[in-house]
């Protein structure tokens, strides 16, 4: 399967809609229409009403989709005080969000997850799409038999301390829409012990740098087309959150199953892995179902990304 076929989305109403049967729920009941959806008879058309929320609950207004997943409210995980803290609470991303998501409220719209680091106090964010669109990254380079598709670590830096620092890796990852890869690198990576006093507290740390545009495939640099911002100079403020991208997600992923592989150790995952479930739905938003706006004549892409986002934060808590 090439990258064309792979990350293929139609974006017409006469793609998503071909051949199929058009269901058109209001607000209350869009999210058990598409959780009943058949993906190949039917699809969804969502007119005339707004997804996302226009006004913060402070009263400020959301300027656009992708305005409300910057400032909109996040899910925030249990804060230790300290590394002892969360050694004691047993405060491991997992059991973390596990704690947050059981206490979501349902009527209030979340546009992420989030934490603080312990040692730099930074913030530290990630938005459920991009959690998906990265292990997408994975499973495209994972089939593709194309080595230009592939992750690759580039560099594996043992830190002095790796219980206390984790690891550094250079990461190469494919694009989704052009040939060629990005490059980053992944600081922190979770590789302490199960018996480390760190266990708990390093997957806060996790943090990327260098993230540019890449090469092509025949070794030119491409312009950075990634959202993911960094500025080397902000990188250590700790009042800039750093939200990680799709591209982070992959490089982590590859790394987890290579560490799998060599010593049979376990990462602990400061990301959710998908189930089938949000797998499936996911693909449902992505295919069946299309917002049109009633000043707009085609999709906003940006409206649509938090839309899949507020959907899936409801099914989450079914599942
Ligand atoms: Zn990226």
């Amino acid at each position: 399967m090439n990258r064309e076929t792979f990350f293929y989305r139609p974006t017409t109403v006469r793609d998503v809609t071909a051949g199929r049967t058009v269901l058109e729920p209001d607000r209350h009941t869009l999210v058990d229409v598409i959780d009943k959806l058949d993906p190949r008879q039917e699809a969804i058309l969502v007119r005339d009403y707004t997804i996302v929320p226009t006004v913060s609950e402070q009263g400020i207004p959301y300027t656009h989709g992708q305005n409300f997943l910057k400032r909109g409210p996040k899910v925030h995980l249990a804060q230790p005080r300290s590394m002892e803290d969360a050694r004691q609470k047993c405060l491991s991303a997992l059991i973390s969000r596990a704690y947050a998501l059981n206490n979501l409220d349902p009527h209030r719209f979340y546009s992420g997850v989030s934490w603080r680091s312990l040692r730099t106090r930074q913030r530290k964010e990630f938005h459920l799409v991009d959690i998906l669109e990265g292990a997408r990254i994975f499973a495209f380079a994972h089939q593709s038999s194309d080595t230009d598709d592939k992750l690759r670590i580039k560099i594996y830096t043992k830190t002095p301390n790796l219980q206390q620092q984790g690891g550094t890796f250079e990461v190469e990852v494919p694009s989704r829409s052009q040939e060629g890869r990005y490059s980053l690198t992944l600081h922190h990576v979770p590789l302490s012990r199960r018996d480390s006093f760190h266990r708990y507290s390093l997957w806060r740390e996790l943090s990327g740098s260098g993230h540019g545009g890449g090469f092509t495939a025949n070794g030119e640099k491409r312009k950075r087309v990634c959202s993911k911002t960094y500025d080397p100079v902000t990188f250590r403020d700790a009042s800039r959150a750093e939200v990680y991208c799709p591209h982070e997600v992959a490089a982590f992923l590859h790394i987890s199953q290579r560490v799998r592989e060599t010593t049979g150790g376990v990462i602990r995952q400061p990301f959710p892995l998908p189930t089938q479930f949000i797998v499936d739905r996911y693909l449902t938003l992505k295919n069946n179902v299309l917002i049109t706006g009633k000043k707009r004549s085609k999709i906003t892409q940006k409206e649509y990304r938090v839309f899949s986002q507020l959907l899936l934060r409801q099914m989450i808590k079914r599942n």
